[in-house]
């Protein structure tokens, strides 16, 4: 199918683009990397009379270190994500996740700012923003405001982003060395969208857990944060009856949707099996570190 017809904006600022958010509201909408708004115009699921391109607008894009956190402007794409060597050493998940997301030809044109602002309940970007609670900041015409990734999603492709507004960078927290982090998902083929993922923040301190973050997509419409179970998994030491009890703790935690076609104990034993794979991806790896 072909999209419904549309007037087609490059603004060549900042300035020009939230102007034309303000004048066109819930008529218009911004294009970054089209590889979620193009399908869905060409599928009528969108029309907007009024498409704003901000690929011209090459100060959003990069990866910059902050001091404490790494900033990362929202076009730019999955693929410098994943090949960012500030990510690689100060925030190693992210480059982990965004190297899972579709296909090579996906990668090079889809951006963060889109993928956060489409909120697909199964979007690697929006699992890792909430895991490690980044901070989105969002543009208008009055201003800016910062907004945490723990009340940026709302629902299934529902965020607080209004009509009027921008995503127009992104904070990470700099993780420090000792923080191991991993990211798994399971899709029925190579590039789908993943059915659970799961993504492992974890700090052994002289033997004793000391910081764990597990964040959890595919079991609900927001990516979900579990601080109820990695709570009552801290300050132990983390051999292997800690392992699978965090990963059937994981499953008992969640209450996927009904669905015939996924059933919620599949998606349940997913993610029991995610978490297991990744914590002991990094106690492995931390035994390396030592030995
Ligand atoms: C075949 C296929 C497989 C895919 N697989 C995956 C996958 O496995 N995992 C995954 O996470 N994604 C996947 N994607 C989606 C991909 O990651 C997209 O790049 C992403 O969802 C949207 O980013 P985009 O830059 O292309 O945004 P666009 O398609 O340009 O825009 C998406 C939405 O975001 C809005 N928007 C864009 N930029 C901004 C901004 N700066 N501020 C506010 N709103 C904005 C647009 O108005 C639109 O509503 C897949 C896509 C395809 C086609």
């Amino acid at each position: 199918m072909k999209p419904a017809s549309f007037e087609y904006h490059r603004p060549a600022s900042i300035g020009e683009a939230l102007d034309l958010l303000a004048l066109h509201g819930a008529q218009g909408k911004l294009i970054s990397g089209g590889q979620s708004l193009v399908p869905m115009m060409n599928m009528r699921l969108a029309s907007p009379a009024h498409l704003i391109d901000i690929n011209d607008l090459s100060e959003l894009a990069g990866v910059r270190d902050q001091g404490d956190a790494v900033e990362i402007g929202t076009l730019t794409r999955h693929c410098e994500v994943v090949s960012s060597a500030l990510l690689k050493k100060h925030c190693p998940l992210l480059p982990k996740a965004a190297a899972t997301i579709g296909h090579h030809a996906i990668r090079q044109r889809g951006t963060l700012g889109g993928s956060l602002a489409h909120a697909d309940p199964a979007a690697q970007m929006a699992l890792v923003a909430r895991t490690l609670d980044a901070r989105i900041t969002l543009a208008s015409r009055s201003g800016e405001r910062e907004v945490a990734s723990g009340v940026f999603f709302e629902g299934a492709m529902a965020t607080v982003v209004r009509p009027d507004e921008m995503i127009v960078r992104v904070h990470y927290p700099k993780l420090p060395p000792q923080e191991r982090s991993s990211f798994k998902l399971f899709s029925r083929r190579h590039g789908d969208f993943a059915i659970i993922s799961v993504a492992v923040l974890l700090e052994v301190h002289e033997g004793w857990v000391r910081k764990l973050l597990i964040g959890v997509n595919g079991a609900s419409p927001v990516p979900l944060r579990l601080d109820a179970v990695a709570a009552e998994f801290l300050g132990k030491t983390p051999d292997a009856r800690w392992v699978e009890a965090l990963g059937l703790a994981v499953s008992r935690a969640i209450t996927p949707e009904d669905s015939a076609r996924i059933p919620p104990i599949y998606r349940r034993e997913l993610a029991r099996g995610l978490t297991v794979q990744a914590l002991q991806e990094l106690l492995a790896e931390r035994k390396g570190d030592v030995a």
